[in-house]
């Protein structure tokens, strides 16, 4: 029997090679806006520039700093106030989005997002805020943009390295959709088929990173992934990933291009339909044959792709320290759903962020099969 609760959150989505200008001033013009503050970083002020030619911009705001600390939120929403805003315009990766939408968290001014990354926060309702090390997240619908315009060619630009990480992160998007307290049938579609994209378009934006090809594939398959994620909610890897980003001041594409491999190691055995669906999804059905050979194939499908993009390795190359650990383990441990596929404990998890810390393969643990799946 299928039973479920899913909701659809309602969006404009906007996609087209070349056409991020004519569909931002479109949107601007339908929505009678007419104080926009557009958002971006420095590094995205061009980009910006080149989508915002068709429009009036009241206000430029690039005071942007990953993982949206309090006090630049706090400034941005003052800007905002003062100018007399009525559309925040985001464009870049996910701490500009993350901005606008700790705007729109107290204002209530709509959002249209331009994404430059492949972050996929423009696509769920989740904003996050930093303060004093501590990174909380929340949902709210007011920072779910109405709109968002995704544009390939702002992100030719995007370095190889930045766009892996990034496209690894969609990726993770998906993987942990999979089993996430709220997966359902439907958000488990939207990350199978995101899966598949993110696995395709990611080596060829390697190959070629000026190629628009491979670029279209890895922004459908991260709109897809935030979909999914935003439907499905936080598993494992992202309260791993939250803790680490907030708490050691990570970057978080790379921490989830590290960390993934772990999860899925982890997870997988304990989840046999969603590894079975994950390893379809890379291209291994026949290699998923019973519970176990699923598990593998899933895990060496991702460590595969991974291998050819030369993905992230470890985490002690991104700041974390090895006497870290502990209390990263204590935090993530109060932190994982209750739901989550397999039984989570301070040993278990200290063997994941220690593999994880060290690069070494991620491999599925003889006794991974702990509990059974829930869904
Ligand atoms: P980012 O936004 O920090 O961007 C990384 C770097 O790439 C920045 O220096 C940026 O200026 C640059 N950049 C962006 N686009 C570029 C382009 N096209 N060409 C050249 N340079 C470009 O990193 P990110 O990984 O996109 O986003 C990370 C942030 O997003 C984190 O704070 C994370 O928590 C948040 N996030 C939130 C959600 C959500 O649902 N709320 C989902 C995913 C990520």
């Amino acid at each position: 029997m299928m039973t479920f609760d899913h909701t659809t959150l309602g969006q404009r989505v906007l996609f087209g090679a070349g056409r991020a200008a004519a569909n931002l001033a479109a949107e601007v013009t339908a929505r009678g806006a007419a104080r926009v503050m557009v958002i971006a970083s420095d590094r995205e002020r061009q980009i910006a520039e080149q989508v915002s030619a068709d429009i009036d911009v009241t206000l430029w705001h690039d005071d942007v700093v990953q993982h949206v600390p309090v006090e630049n939120a706090e400034r941005a929403r003052r800007a905002a106030a003062e100018h007399d805003i009525d559309l925040l315009v985001s464009a870049g990766g996910g701490s500009t989005t993350g901005l606008a939408k700790a705007v729109a968290l107290t204002s209530g001014i709509p959002i249209v997002a331009v994404p430059t990354t492949y972050a996929g926060s423009e696509a769920t309702n989740v904003w996050g805020l930093t303060e004093d090390t501590v990174k909380t997240t929340g949902v709210d619908g007011r920072v779910l943009p109405v709109a968002v315009v995704y544009d390939a060619e702002l992100t030719l630009s995007l370095p190889v390295a930045l766009s892996v990480a990034s496209g690894l992160n969609g990726l993770a998007h998906c993987v942990d959709s999979m089993w996430a307290p709220r997966a359902d049938p439907i958000n488990q579609a939207l990350a199978a088929e995101g899966i598949r994209a993110l696995a395709g378009g990611l080596p060829r934006v390697k190959a070629e990173p000026r190629g628009l090809a491979g670029r279209e594939q890895a922004l459908y398959g991260a709109y897809l992934s935030a979909v999914a994620f935003a439907s499905a909610g936080s598993g494992l890897h992202h309260k791993i990933c939250h803790v680490l980003g907030g708490a050691y001041n990570m970057p978080h594409a790379e921490t989830h291009a590290t960390v993934l491999p772990y999860a899925l190691a982890f997870n997988a055995p304990a989840a046999p339909a969603a590894a079975a669906r994950i390893a379809q999804a890379f291209g291994r059905a026949e290699d998923a044959e019973d519970a176990d050979a699923a598990a593998r194939a899933a895990v060496a499908g991702l460590n595969d792709l991974r291998e050819q993009l030369d993905a992230p390795q470890a985490l002690k190359d991104y700041g974390l320290r090895e006497a870290d650990i502990p209390d990263a383990v204590t935090r993530i441990l109060a932190a994982v759903p209750a739901s989550n596929p397999r039984t989570t404990t301070t040993e278990n998890l200290t063997e994941l962020l220690t593999a994880a810390w060290a690069g070494e393969p991620a491999r599925i643990h003889p006794h991974a099969r702990t509990t059974s799946e829930r869904a």
